[in-house]
């Protein structure tokens, strides 16, 4: 029995993660994110989908340092030991050139997709002392990967998402923790919606004329990548709805 702690588990890729290792009965999940009534909710899924299923949910918010020590410090003992941690929370605001950009969302970004990736990072690793399957799993982007206009800081977090995964896979080796990244094109979850500041009109349009992934397309690659042995670690993955450019 691996236990698995996604933060950002309140919707999206993170909630899909969450319903398709719950379904796999192999799985205690560690589930956080600043929503905990969504959390709640979630759990009540999982309960459905599998009632043997340990769940232990908790509010995060991982752009502050301290909250992220105390609390993944605070958890019940039997919950102190993680095997898998799947480094998910993140946000896109605002499709701005440069100079029209907004400080604030710039702040939120940075704070969540690179900072609050480290934070949880750096207490959760030592979580992971002893365990014989330890993996984490960065949620990049394509946008890690590649600059599209007017992506110029969410483009750049994710930069800095895909280059802190090959550091810590350099850094980690040592310990046999394992580290990948998934790196996805478009995903119809409320990332678009966040992105436009909850205008629905707009975060709709982005997927006109193509299908966008799901969460669950992205979840069952989360359990490809989980179910490998021992001595094989997928670095990176990029993956693309077929007609997305
Ligand atoms: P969602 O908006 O559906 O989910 C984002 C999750 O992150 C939510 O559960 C949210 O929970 C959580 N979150 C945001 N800010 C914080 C915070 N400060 N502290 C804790 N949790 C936070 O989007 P996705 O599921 O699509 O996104 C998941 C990841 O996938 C992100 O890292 C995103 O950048 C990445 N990604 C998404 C793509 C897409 O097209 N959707 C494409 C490529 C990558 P809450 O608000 O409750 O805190």
């Amino acid at each position: 029995m691996r236990t698995v702690l996604i933060t950002g588990a309140s919707s999206g890729i993170g909630e899909a993660c969450a319903l398709q290792l719950a379904e796999e009965q192999n799985f205690r999940l560690l589930l956080c994110a600043r929503r905990i009534e969504k959390l709640e909710e979630l759990t009540n899924k999982i309960k459905t989908l599998n009632p043997n299923c340990e769940v232990h949910t908790f509010k995060l918010d991982v752009r502050n340092a301290e909250e992220v020590e105390t609390t993944l410090g605070n958890l019940p003992a039997e919950w102190r030991k993680v095997d898998v941690l799947i480094n998910n929370a993140g946000l896109s605001q605002g499709l701005d050139p440069i100079q029209d950009g907004d400080i604030g969302d710039w702040d939120r970004m940075i704070d969540t997709n690179v900072k609050g990736l480290l934070y949880v990072t750096k207490y959760v690793v030592p979580m992971m002392e002893g365990s014989e399957q330890a993996h984490i799993i960065n949620l990049g982007s394509i946008a890690g990967k590649e600059v599209y206009p007017n992506g110029n800081v969410y483009c750049a977090t994710k930069h800095a998402v895909d280059a802190l995964n090959k550091a810590m896979r350099i850094d980690l080796l040592s310990k046999g923790i394992k580290v990948t990244a998934i790196n996805p094109g478009m995903v119809e979850t409320e990332f678009s919606e966040v992105r436009f500041h909850g205008d629905k009109e707009r975060a709709k349009a982005v997927y006109h004329g193509l299908t966008p992934l799901n969460g669950q397309d992205i979840a069952e690659i989360v359990s490809f990548v989980l179910s490998r042995p021992k001595h094989v670690n997928i670095n990176d993955l990029l993956v693309m709805p077929t007609v997305q450019a």
